[in-house]
C-alpha cells in the first residue's frame, strides 16, 4: 500500500476542509479502486469497461462479440461475457461501497481489440497450407472476413463508444444487466452497495442518448423487478466531442449527469491525435511553439475550456440539478483543476495516484478565489 505519513494526511485533511470540488478516481479493477479510496478518492468517476478485456484470456470473448454475424450469435457471445463482467464489477463495488461509481459502457477503438488484418490473413494462409482441421480454418476465415469488414482507417474516429452500442444493442443491454446484478450481489453480501452511475461514451446527439437510455433503463428495470429490489440508478453521458458540448442543453434532457472527457475533447477540438501527441515533433509543437502548455496535459482554457464552460452553462440551464464532472487526464492536473473549480464543476476524477494533488489543487483554487486573484470563468 502507498506510504503516506501522518503529517501529509493532516495537511490533506486541511485541504479537504477548504475545497468545494469533489475528487474521484479513474479505476477499472478492485485493486486500483481500493488504492484510490486509500488515497482519498470519494468515488470512481470513470471505470473504463473495455480495459476489462485486454487480457489474453478475455480477448477471444470480445472478438466473438464484435464479429458475430447475427443478433443470435451476438446474444450467445454476450451471455458468455456477462458473468465475467459481473465479477469485475463486484470487485470494484465492494472496494467502493457507500460511494458513487460511474461505469462507462464499452468504448473500444476497434483496432485495439480485433486481430491485425495482415496477421490474420497470414494465419489463415498458414492453416490452409498445413492442412489444419477444416472447421478451425473455417472459423479463422470467418474472423478474417469480419476483420476486413470492420477495418477502419481512423479507428479513433470510427465505430467507437455509443456507435458500437447503437449497432449492437445486445452489448449495452448485457453490460447494464451485469452492473445491476453486481450492485445487488454486493448489497446482499456487504449490506451496502454503491451509488451507481451508468455512462454512455462518445455521444454527439441527444438521439443516441435517448436510444441508449431506453435500452439501459429497460434492462435495469427488468433486473430489479426479477430481484424484487429497488435501487436508484443514474444514467448519463460523456461530453467529449465538440458537437456534444454545443448541444449540451438538448443532451441534458436525457442525462442525469455529464462527465467531460477532455482527452477526446482536446483531440477533436484541436484535430490532433492524442496518441501521437506524446511523441517527437507534436510535443515540441504543442508545448512552447504554439501553445504555452501541452493541451493534453493541461486544459487549453481558450479553446477546449470554452466548450466545457459553454456546456456547463447549457446543461445547468436545461437541467438545474445535473451532476457535472470531468474524467479526462486533466482532472489530476493542478492548473486544470483550478479551471474546473472556476467553471463550477461538481467533481474531478483522475488516476488514483493523482488524487492527493487534486485534493490540494481544489483547495488552492478556493483560496485563490477568496483572495480575489481570479475571476470566475463563465
Ligand atoms: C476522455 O476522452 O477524456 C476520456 C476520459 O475517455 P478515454 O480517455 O477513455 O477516451
Ligand atoms: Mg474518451
Amino acid at each position: 500500500p502507498p506510504q503516506i505519513n501522518e503529517d501529509f494526511e493532516e495537511v490533506l485533511g486541511w485541504a479537504d476542509d477548504v475545497r468545494r470540488l469533489g475528487v474521484e478516481a479513474n479505476a477499472d479493477n478492485g485493486t486500483d479502486a481500493a488504492k484510490a479510496r486509500e488515497l482519498g478518492a470519494e468515488g470512481i468517476g470513470l471505470c473504463r469497461t473495455e480495459h476489462m478485456f485486454f487480457g489474453a484470456e478475455r480477448l477471444p470473448a470480445i472478438h466473438e462479440m464484435i464479429t458475430a454475424e447475427t443478433s443470435e450469435e451476438r446474444k450467445t457471445a454476450v451471455d458468455k461475457i456477462l458473468p465475467m463482467q459481473q465479477s469485475d464489477f463486484e470487485e470494484i463495488f465492494t472496494a467502493m461501497k457507500g460511494l458513487p461509481v460511474t461505469v462507462r459502457l464499452l468504448d473500444p477503438p476497434l483496432h485495439e481489440f480485433l486481430p491485425n488484418l495482415v496477421e490474420q490473413s497470414l494465419k489463415v494462409q498458414e492453416m490452409e497450407l498445413t492442412g489444419a482441421d477444416a472447421a478451425d480454418v473455417d472459423k479463422e476465415r470467418r474472423l478474417l472476413a469480419q476483420v476486413k469488414k470492420l477495418h477502419e482507417q481512423n479507428p479513433m474516429l470510427g465505430t467507437r463508444g455509443v456507435r458500437l452500442a447503437m449497432l449492437y444493442p445486445e452489448i449495452p443491454e448485457m453490460q447494464a444487466r451485469a452492473i445491476i446484478r453486481a450492485v445487488l450481489a454486493v448489497l446482499e453480501r456487504e449490506g451496502e452497495t454503491v451509488d451507481i452511475h451508468i455512462m454512455i461514451p462518445l455521444v454527439f446527439t441527444p438521439v443516441e442518448l435517448e436510444a441508449q437510455r431506453g435500452i439501459v433503463s429497460a434492462a435495469v428495470a427488468d433486473e430489479l423487478e426479477k430481484a424484487g429490489k429497488q435501487v436508484d440508478v443514474k444514467i448519463g453521458t460523456m461530453i467529449e466531442l465538440p458537437r456534444a458540448a454545443l448541444v449540451a442543453d438538448k443532451i441534458a434532457e436525457y442525462a442525469d449527469f455529464f462527465s467531460f472527457g477532455t482527452n477526446d475533447l482536446t483531440q477533436t477540438t484541436l484535430g490532433i491525435s492524442r496518441d501521437d501527441a506524446e511523441n517527437g515533433f507534436l510535443t515540441e509543437y504543442l508545448q512552447g511553439k504554439v501553445l504555452a502548455q501541452n493541451p493534453f496535459a493541461s486544459i487549453d482554457v481558450d479553446g477546449v475550456g470554452q466548450l466545457v464552460a459553454g456546456a456547463v452553462e447549457k446543461g445547468r440551464a436545461a437541467k438545474p440539478g445535473i451532476e457535472l464532472g470531468v474524467c479526462g487526464e486533466h482532472g489530476g492536473d493542478p492548473d486544470s483543476v483550478h479551471f474546473f473549480h472556476r467553471t463550477g464543476l461538481d467533481y474531478v476524477s483522475c488516476s488514483p495516484f493523482r488524487v492527493p494533488i487534486a485534493r490540494f489543487s481544489a483547495a488552492q483554487a478556493v483560496i485563490e478565489e477568496r483572495s480575489g486573484a481570479v475571476e470566475r470563468d463563465k
